[in-house]
């Protein structure tokens, strides 16, 4: 923990200095573009990956990148989302999965879970993206070589539990919300993203022009 504790120190005196203007501007408000949402792994850092500041995303993160399908019942997940959407007024919403994660690990092996019972309730959001691999694999019982499938499944259902929420189904119908399904991959530092008419993950640079276009300026 001292690290931590030290890092606080070095960043009020290295770094916030040089960022002051920002900062202080950020003490008046925010106004994100990109709520992002993404597992709450440790080996993740959205402002990192996507080379981005403070002030930049709305960041909403939980074990397994999940969001909960819209209920009455309010949630951290539900509250945040009609935050983020009906009064920020995000214009995109990521959800972004990841290379070995824990809660997809879990939600495909979810008899692991006896002695973490919130976790295992958790997951059951996670289900439909397990039977949909069990359904195409046609296996009854999924394993890690499953991983990566299910991992990209629960992106698309994630997508799927989103459009429920009615603060974003409205600004889906009228074109001021764009939807994004990503996988970060840690190992290799590389992002996938969902492609919904091929119905696949691609490269970065095939599904965005600003990618390549960054690209081509850094080459
Ligand atoms: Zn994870």
């Amino acid at each position: 923990m001292d690290h931590v504790i030290s890092g606080v120190a070095k960043f009020q005196k290295e770094v916030y200095p040089s960022k002051e203007t920002t900062f202080r501007k950020l003490a008046e408000g925010q106004n994100p573009e990109v709520l992002f949402i993404t597992c709450a792994d440790s080996r993740i850092d959205p402002n990192l990956v996507t080379q981005t500041d403070p002030g930049e995303l709305f960041i909403c993160r939980n074990a397994g990148n999940i969001v909960p399908p819209h209920s009455n019942q309010t949630g951290g997940m539900t509250a945040s989302i009609e935050f983020a959407v009906a009064a920020l007024g995000v214009s995109h919403i990521v959800v972004c999965g990841h290379t070995d994660c824990g809660a997809v690990k879990g939600a495909i092996n979810p008899e692991k879970l006896d002695s973490l019972p919130h976790v295992r309730e958790w997951l059951g959001h996670c289900r439909a993206a397990t039977e949909v691999v069990k359904e195409r694999c046609g296996e009854e019982q999924l394993c890690l070589d499953h991983l990566e499938a299910v991992t990209q499944e629960n992106v698309v259902l994630q997508m799927q539990h989103l459009r429920t929420h009615p603060a974003v189904a409205a600004k889906i119908a009228t074109g001021r919300v764009a939807l994004h399904g990503w996988i970060y991959n840690i190992k290799t530092g590389g992002v996938t993203c969902y492609n919904e008419e091929s119905g696949e993950f691609e490269p970065m640079d095939s599904r965005y022009e600003a990618f390549s276009h960054k690209a081509a300026v850094t080459v």
